[in-house]
């Protein structure tokens, strides 16, 4: 079983990535997809009159911060555009691919933040109307349900919280949580890099190998912003039992193949 988490930053190749699907499919391979959305929810968050916004932690990582209205935008672009032309991609492909939210059938169920501290010009501030939160609990019945029936789930944020709102969620870190609870023996994260960079944005730079207990060291030496979420999820599946995370690159041609072939930042545990 293989989660592939496809980024939604510029430059992805979504046409190669379902073509890698199709084949693997083809091959027998039990496959999951999962991914993001967020250059075109950012375009159409600001043709809309609600710019994105994003705020750090204090520990340093970012993310969108997410109002109810933020939350409609970003449904309709994850759930509804994005999510849907993966589908229709795959389709066409022969590959009978069932797109689902993480509020359908409560597939990422997790804890949402009553509260999150952010650091704006140096000073932390707390922000309590954000709609956000981590998956802690995976619906493997229903995902084992359709893989047994033939179906290759596309999965996407938003999550859903135990008291049923629903949630944005980081897409990395779910598909971390999707591979662990799977059982899934790889888990590769395809974003618009060719993997970790040393000195990013050199691509010359590219680390190929990481070992788990380098995870920590490189996250504050080398990354920065979303990376550091990527290093994040990888740690986490990595220390669930997934054997090999890899980030890749989504831009070129045989994304997919590419990546389970070794080419960009493979992450074990030696
Ligand atoms: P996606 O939406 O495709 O999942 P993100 O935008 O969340 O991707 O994360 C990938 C981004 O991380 C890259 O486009 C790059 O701007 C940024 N980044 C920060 N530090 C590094 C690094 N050391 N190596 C590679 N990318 C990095």
């Amino acid at each position: 079983m293989i989660v592939i988490k496809i980024g939604g930053s510029e430059g992805i190749d979504y046409e190669a990535v379902c073509g890698d699907v199709a084949q693997l499919v083809r091959e027998g391979q039990r496959v999951v997809l999962v991914h993001g959305g967020s250059h075109l929810t950012n375009q159409v968050a600001l043709a809309l009159g609600h710019p994105p916004q994003f705020v750090t932690s204090p520990s340093g990582y970012t993310s969108r911060l997410t109002d109810r209205a933020t939350l409609e935008i970003f449904e309709m672009v994850y759930c509804g555009q994005v999510n849907k032309n993966i589908v229709e991609r795959l389709q066409r492909r022969g590959v009978n691919a069932v797109g689902l939210s993480g509020l359908d059938g409560r597939l990422w169920q997790g804890t949402r933040k009553s509260v999150i501290k952010v650091v704006e010009n140096g000073r932390t501030r707390l922000i309590r109307d954000n709609l956000t939160g981590r998956v802690e609990q995976v619906n493997t019945a229903l995902l084992n349900g359709l893989l047994h029936s033939g179906f290759v789930p596309v999965l996407t944020p938003p999550a859903i919280s135990y008291d049923g709102e629903a949630m944005n969620v980081d897409g990395d870190r779910a598909a971390a949580a999707t591979a662990v609870a799977l059982g899934a023996a790889e888990l590769l994260i395809l974003s618009n890099v060719p993997g970790l960079l040393r000195h990013f944005p050199d691509e010359s730079s590219l680390i190929r190998h990481l070992a788990a207990d380098e995870l920590e060291h490189v996250s504050q030496t080398c990354a920065q912003g979303r990376m550091r979420i990527k290093l994040l999820g990888a740690q986490e599946a990595l220390q669930g039992g997934v054997r090999r995370v890899i980030l890749g690159d989504a831009r070129g041609e045989r994304p997919v193949l590419r990546a389970l072939d070794g080419v960009g930042t493979v992450i074990s545990e030696q």
